[in-house]
Parts: structure tokens; sequence; C-alpha cells
């Protein structure tokens, strides 16, 4: 695999999808993987962008013909990376980005030890609440739900390779995109693309 496989975790509210989608603009190589829920959509999401909206049946006969790389419940609702897609763009030697929480970074890093774990801070929690509630999509228990869940999430902070606080909007991407070009720049993954420059060198006859 030439291709870096990058886990992106945060307490819902920390900005993680817009940091995300400022990184993909930025990062056209890097593709992101949409994700299967039972959550109902939010206003504005569409089916096969945000998410692939199934129902808890279609969810579960798909968990039990394997067909997800890992899964977990957040917030009362089923969330699984496609195992199908993720096999494909590997195959290719693609860059993939998963948005998850820390329950699914924990399965993918076991599948792959190579991967890089980075989890999303808010600067506060009065920014959390902020964000959470300024956003407008999810009603009143919903957000007391999520901000109950902050406590759980951030126990977690220490499995990850990097942690990033997520005050300034373009500060945090300089600095998500840093983590994501030296993940590129590792050796192993330089020598796997650049087989054919490394062999001239060393045989210039
Ligand atoms: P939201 O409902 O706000 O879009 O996402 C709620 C939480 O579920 C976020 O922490 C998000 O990262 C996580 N999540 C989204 N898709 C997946 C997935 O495929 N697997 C896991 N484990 N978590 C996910």
């Amino acid at each position: 695999m030439s291709g870096s496989l990058f886990i992106v975790s945060a307490p819902s509210g920390a900005g993680k999808t817009s940091l995300v989608h400022a990184l993909l603009n930025i990062n056209p190589q890097i593709d992101l993987s949409v994700s299967y829920t039972t959550r109902n959509p939010r206003p504005g999401e569409m089916d096969g962008e945000a998410y692939h909206f199934v129902d808890r049946d279609t969810f579960m006969s798909m968990a039990k013909r394997g067909e997800f790389l890992e899964s977990a419940e957040v917030y009362g609702n089923l969330y699984g990376t496609s195992q199908t897609w993720i096999s494909e763009q590997i195959a290719q030697g693609r860059d993939i980005l998963l948005e998850i929480d820390w329950q699914g970074a924990t399965q993918v890093r076991k599948l792959f030890p190579d991967c890089v774990s980075i989890f999303i801070l808010p600067p506060s929690l009065e920014a959390l609440e902020q964000r959470l509630k300024g956003r407008g999509k999810d009603n009143d228990e919903v957000i007391a739900k999520r901000l109950a869940a902050v406590r759980e999430d951030v126990a977690h902070v220490a499995e990850f390779d990097y942690v990033i606080i997520n005050d300034n909007l373009n500060e945090a991407l300089r600095e998500l995109n840093a983590v994501v070009l030296s993940a590129r720049l590792r050796g192993t993954r330089q020598l796997a693309r650049h087989q054919d420059l490394i062999n001239q060198l060393q045989h210039p006859e």
C-alpha cells in the first residue's frame, strides 16, 4: 500500500467536518470515505454525500455479511465504514481519510497499524457548546446527548498520533496539512512510490 490511511476523530462540535473539507480542497489526492449510518439526515444532507443513510435492518444485514471495516454505535445511532470501498482505494494506492469516532479508530488501528490518527479538540467547552447550538441542525435533546459524550470522547485523546486544537480554522488546517504531508513523505511510502527513481540511481548504466 503506497497510499496513507488517515483517521480524524473529534468530539461533536469541534469543527472536524469543516476542517476535513478544507483539507480535501487543498489536497485533491485524498479520498474521504462516505460512511453508512442509521441516523436521520440533517437538513441539507444528501444521501451518498455526507453519508449513505440506511435503516437499522439494512445496517445489521450489511454488518452480518462483513461489509464493514469497522462499525460503532455513536450517540444512539449506528455508523460503519465500507470494507469494499477501502479495499478498492488501497489497491489503487490512494490516500484515504476516515472521519470516525474513537471506537472506530481503535478497530482500524488493529487492521492498519501504519495508519495516522489525528484527534481534533475545540479550544474550550464554551466554544464547543456554542458550535453545537449555533449550527442549528440538532434538537436540544441531541445536543445534550452529544455534550454528555464529550468527556468519554476526550478520554481517548492519548490513543491518537496527533492532536490539533481547532481555535482558528486556517491555523488548524495548516497543522492538519503538515501531518498529511509528513505521512506522505515517510520512507516506506516514498520507496514504494519512487521505485523506478531509486533503481535508476542505483544502476545508472
Ligand atoms: P454525526 O452524526 O455528527 O455526523 O457523527 C457522529 C459521530 O459519528 C462523529 O464522531 C463521527 O466521526 C462518527 N462517525 C461517522 N461515521 C462513522 C463511521 O463510519 N464509523 C464510526 N466508528 N464513527 C463514525
